[in-house]
């Protein structure tokens, strides 16, 4: 569908995306659209889903060649990942947090001696990744966060909760956003440390695996920090200064939502388009109706806006230009289209849109969280305002 809502040709995209998205169309059809429902009833992929990711190379794309992958710079690849993905109504697990998130995070901080550990497993899939900032009562202010690492020696001493993380039920190391050394009156945000937590470590445990509206085949988890002894030589980058660290690297996590939701939009329109062709309701098809027509040039109207928009902060990325308020609009933009789109996609599929099975369903219910996680729509809004 990306394809087809083109009005010229995308920047940037080579014979590579392409043929990468015709094995990624084959992948999704073959190996995930069969196995589905046996997915979102275990509320995750298998573990064998990201080996075979870790095969084809897909997890290895961004990382250097010298730590096993591919060393492809920007995130187009995963925009064309996402755009199939949403053709299906799908959703690959927890891998945008692994692929997107988590390793800018790596790649920017990690020394040597963390890369040559963990590279191996995070290229190959035996290492699952998850980032833990949320807290039960802390979301949308980081700063505010109280699981605690206190030294003791040669290690960190880790206590608290985290809850809503993506992939942390499954994850095998998870980046744990904590305080180590108490906040000072006049900086909130000094004193934070990322933290390399191995998930088989005593005192770790995942809690309640929370029921959502969406996203079935994505686990989010409560995880517990009951005295887990993290060795120093685990601490991301330098300690204390972990909240730079964040500012640094949300908007790429942003703009890797932003391009989730347009390719969302992008397939739910595909999917309408389908759908009103082959259903006839008062003897014609539905797609001959005005009104279908209409609703559908509306969508793709806003569909191609939302994509030329990501395509430029791909670029500006690209350039390592991309600013946290480029990356907020492009978050606040997409979302919002994905949220108009998809509900007028589903519209257009009558009752049907309402049915699990029917992939627009899933889209709706998967994109109402996309206004939600990584930076609320609210929060968004207050970067893009103190914005020069
Ligand atoms: C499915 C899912 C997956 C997630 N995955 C992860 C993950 O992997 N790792 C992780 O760390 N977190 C994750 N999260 C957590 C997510 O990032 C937070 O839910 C989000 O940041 C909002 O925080 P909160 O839920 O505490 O809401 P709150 O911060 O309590 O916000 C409540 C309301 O207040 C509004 N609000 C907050 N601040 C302001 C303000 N300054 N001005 C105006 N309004 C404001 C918000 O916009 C919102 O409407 C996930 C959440 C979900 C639902």
């Amino acid at each position: 569908m990306a394809e087809a809502l083109r009005l010229a040709e995308r920047p940037g995209f080579t014979d590579a995306h392409h043929d990468f998205r015709a094995m990624i169309r084959r992948l999704v059809e073959e190996e995930v659209a069969p196995h589905y429902a046996t997915w979102e009833e275990a509320g995750a992929p298998p573990r064998s889903f990201y080996r075979r990711l870790g095969e084809l190379g897909v997890l290895g794309i961004e990382v250097p060649e010298r730590w096993g992958g591919s060393g492809v710079e920007g995130m187009r690849f995963s925009a064309v990942l996402s755009e199939e993905a949403s053709r299906r109504g799908v959703v690959f697990g927890a891998l945008r947090v692994h692929t997107d998130i988590v390793l800018p995070y790596l790649l920017r901080y990690a020394d040597d001696e963390q890369l040559a550990r963990i590279m191996p497993g995070f290229v190959s899939g035996e290492t699952m990744t998850a980032i833990a900032m949320t807290e039960p009562d802390t979301g949308s202010d980081v700063a505010g966060i109280r699981t605690t690492a206190r030294r003791d020696g040669d290690s960190y001493v880790l206590n608290g909760a985290k809850t809503f993380i993506t992939g942390g039920a499954h994850a095998d190391l998870v980046l744990v956003v904590c305080r180590t050394s108490p906040p000072d009156p006049a900086d909130k945000r000094h004193g934070l440390s990322i933290l390399l937590v191995d998930t088989t470590s005593p005192g770790f445990s995942v809690g309640r695996r929370l029921k959502k509206i969406g996203l079935q085949a994505q686990d989010t988890a409560e995880l517990h920090f009951e005295d887990v002894r993290v060795p120093v030589e685990n601490v991301l980058g330098a300690p204390d200064v972990g909240f730079g660290y964040l500012t640094h690297n949300l908007p790429k996590e942003r703009l890797s939502i932003a391009l989730g939701s347009y390719a969302a939009a992008a397939g739910a329109i595909e999917l309408a388009r389908d759908y009103t062709a082959a259903r006839r309701v008062f003897g014609t098809a539905l797609s001959d109706f005005q009104n279908t027509k209409f609703v559908l040039a509306e969508c793709r109207t806003e569909t191609l806006a939302a994509q030329t928009l990501v395509d430029r902060c791909l670029e500006l990325d690209e350039q390592g230009r991309l600013t946290a308020a480029d990356a907020a609009v492009a978050k606040l933009f997409c979302t919002e289209v994905q949220g108009r789109v998809v509900d007028r996609c589903l519209q257009l599929h009558g009752g049907y849109g309402y049915v699990t099975e029917y992939p627009i369903a899933r889209l709706y219910a998967d994109a109402r969280v996309t206004r939600i996680y990584g930076g609320t729509s609210e929060v968004l809004k207050t970067i893009i305002s103190k914005a020069p």
